[in-house]
């Protein structure tokens, strides 16, 4: 059996393949999107033509595609030695990543109503992987797992107990697997052991979260039961008062009204009118948009809130860290998110921020700042392959 490990992440319409080699290095990206829609498509990293799917194609379907396509270009010339799959919600069942067997598969099962877009949809993944490699060892990781380790204060809400007791209302924080993966690479960065590691870890992508990790370990975070609370993203608005549902059902709007514009019509798009896109987002603030100036100043304003926030749960600070597509890649929201730091201080260097920290390790700090600022791409799927390595049998280091 070769030794490649597959790695599937199944959205609601989309389904995203890796394949890693023995030393855990990625041999290739798939995508597949649109699926279950007659725009339905699938393509290779690196490969020019698209990969042909049936009409309407469904998410196993563009699998059995991709895999026979990772067949013929000679990517994967036999069974995988073991495939990890991104599970969205775990629940307190999950605190760490297991092996997919018919008692974790009710588990995943039973997380479902807390994730209902997402569960199911990974399941179907899981089912479609197990029926075309029935003997190969399948691991799920959550992306709620890492956060298990936070502490009953920073976990429960000021709310009626029996919520939490008899529905599992509380926070359970997502990224997860982003978070450990920025904990690992900082204390790599840093030279230090990850258990001596404390970072404030902010993922910035269309989802937005951050996490306080104290010595390894996460401790507090801003996404809650589900992924809307905390920062501002692309589309969701994070944190605003719950009075608004009361309020808002008093202009004639429903739950499921309130909850689809504070899910799809919030956040960048809301404020700016414009888009959820920060790249396009800066664009249109420098031609003199006004409205996307503002959004671009509430996402870093309320990210350096939440900055503050996390200190309350560390005694320490090695690094404040970014990640994500706008993380990585946007100078500007980290320098307009440092400015509202100085306080505490916090101190950008331009030219090091502006390369994202190419040249410099990941760092962009200046001389004078009191902690290190970390700019370092994230890799989830990496960590997925390692994790399926390690409980498949394999050394999961590398
Ligand atoms: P992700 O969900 O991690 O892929 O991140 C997507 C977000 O990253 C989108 O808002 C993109 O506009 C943003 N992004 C990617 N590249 C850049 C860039 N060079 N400058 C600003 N934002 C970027």
């Amino acid at each position: 059996m070769e030794d490649v490990i597959l790695v599937v992440n199944c959205g609601s319409s989309s389904l995203k393949l890796a394949l890693f080699d023995q030393h855990h290095r990625r041999r290739t990206s798939a995508l597949a999107d649109s699926l279950n829609t007659e725009d339905a498509f699938a393509r290779i990293d690196g490969v020019e033509e698209k990969v042909a799917l049936p009409s309407s194609a469904s998410h196993r379907e563009a699998l059995e595609a991709l895999v026979s396509r990772f067949r013929d270009l000679g990517l994967m010339t036999s069974e995988p030695r073991a495939i990890g799959h991104r599970v969205v919600h775990g629940g307190e069942a999950f605190k760490e990543a297991t092996v997919i067997d018919d008692s974790a598969l009710r588990s995943i099962q039973a997380c479902a109503g807390l994730a209902p877009l997402h569960n199911p949809v990974n399941l179907s993944g899981i089912a479609a992987t197990r029926l075309m490699f029935p003997a190969v060892p399948q691991v799920a990781v959550f992306d709620t797992a890492y956060h298990q380790t936070l502490p009953q204060r920073a976990y429960l809400y000021a709310l009626p107990e029996a919520w939490y007791r008899e529905w599992g209302v509380r926070r359970y924080g997502f990224h997860g697997t982003s978070h450990y993966f920025m904990a690992l690479e900082a204390a790599r960065l840093l030279n230090r052991t990850l258990a001596t590691t404390s970072v404030i870890s902010a993922h910035l992508g269309n989802g937005c979260s951050i996490a306080a990790i104290r010595d390894g370990i996460s401790v507090d975070t801003s996404m809650g039961l589900t992924p809307l609370e905390g920062l501002v993203m692309g589309t969701r608005s994070g944190d605003v008062d719950p009075g608004i549902f009361d309020f808002l059902s008093t202009k004639g709007l429903c739950t499921e009204e309130v909850h689809q514009a504070l899910n799809h019509q919030s956040g960048l798009l809301g404020v700016s009118g414009q888009t959820n896109d920060m790249r396009s987002l800066c664009e249109l603030a420098d031609h003199g948009h006004k409205p996307s100036a503002l959004a671009i100043d509430i996402f870093c304003f309320r990210l350096a809130k939440y900055v503050g926030a996390m200190m309350a749960s560390l005694s320490q600070l090695d690094a404040l860290v970014f990640t994500g597509g706008i993380g990585e890649n946007s100078a500007r929201v980290r320098q307009k998110t440092v400015e509202h730091l100085h306080l505490m201080g916090f101190k950008i260097r331009a030219d090091f921020n502006e390369a994202n920290g190419q040249y410099t390790d990941g760092h962009i700090e200046d001389n004078g700042s009191r902690f290190a600022i970390l700019v370092i791409p994230t890799d989830e799927e990496l960590v997925i392959a390692r994790e399926a390595s390690r409980l498949s049998g394999g050394t999961g280091a590398g």
